[in-house]
């Protein structure tokens, strides 16, 4: 059956073997549990059944690709037709899944989000083998003092450690994206930084990188009643810019920031 893309849900399918191999070859897969996000006409997930997982669950959001996965893997795989912004995460299965996605852009970013700020003290992946618009990608891998570093490293290093794996070219794809693709493997943190709340860190990196060529000292004014007295407590220089604090320093001060209750 001739399946034809639809551009509303970013379907661009993965047609390089190579790459298939690759993607499918980044994480162990033997009597895993597994979890495919965005399978769309199932070419990843064939190469996942060769692996000899212990099963595969699917989200698909598209109805009819659902109906032609069924077809195509029938009791081979469990198909959750949804959202996967919708569904909770951590209830798809009581083991730890190892997790693959090749998702519409937007669609991975908002949801390695979410799943980051839903993370309780028990990861419910062993890992994430994810794959971003190589600008993206190259945002979430960013370090410190350089410019691509900000909200989207820092977020993603309080909880996972990531690897790039390759970069992919349009070409693997049918149809083609307009930009290059990055695969990134996401692996469990430990012991990491303990906040109230994730949403505190996720305003604090807001209030600091919306103005990344300002000196700290505004968004520290902004945040603190005290802003001088904790820059004292935490050695920070106040001319410097927010490219230029480590990860770190912003669970710190995210800390701070929820023990005063400023
Ligand atoms: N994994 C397939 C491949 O590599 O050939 C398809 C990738 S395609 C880039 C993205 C897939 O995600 C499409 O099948 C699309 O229907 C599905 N999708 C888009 N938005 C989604 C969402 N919010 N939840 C679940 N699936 C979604």
């Amino acid at each position: 059956m001739r399946i034809k893309a639809k551009k509303s849900l970013g379907q661009n399918f993965l047609i390089d073997r190579e790459v298939l191999e690759q993607i499918v070859s980044t994480a162990d897969i033997a009597n895993k549990e597994i979890l495919e996000i965005g399978p769309g006409s199932g070419n990843l997930t064939s190469y996942i059944l060769k692996k000899n997982p212990q099963k595969v669950f699917v989200i698909e959001k598209d109805d009819e690709l659902a109906l032609v996965l069924k077809e195509k893997f029938t009791t081979q795989i469990e198909i959750i037709n949804d959202d996967v912004l919708k569904i909770a995460e951590d209830k798809i299965s009581d083991q730890k899944l190892v997790v693959f996605g090749n998702l519409p852009y937007n669609i991975s970013t908002e949801m390695l989000s979410k799943w980051i700020v839903n993370i309780g003290k028990i990861f419910w992946f062993e890992s994430l083998v994810l794959m971003f618009q190589k600008e993206v990608a190259d945002r979430i891998i960013a370090v410190s003092n350089s410019s691509k570093y900000g909200r989207l490293s820092i977020l993603t290093s309080w909880k996972l450690n990531v690897k790039k794996i390759i970069d992919i070219k349009p070409q693997s794809f049918s149809p083609r994206p307009k930009v290059d693709s990055s695969l990134l493997l996401f692996t469990p943190r430990e012991n990491s930084f303990e906040l109230k709340s994730a949403k505190n860190l996720e305003m604090i990196t807001r209030v600091f990188f919306s103005q990344r060529r300002k000196m700290l000292k505004k968004p520290f004014n902004q945040i603190f009643t005290n802003a001088k007295a904790v820059a004292e407590k935490f050695n920070i220089d106040l001319n410097l810019r927010p490219q230029n604090l480590e990860p770190e320093m912003y669970f710190k001060l995210t800390k701070e920031y929820e023990d005063l209750g400023s």
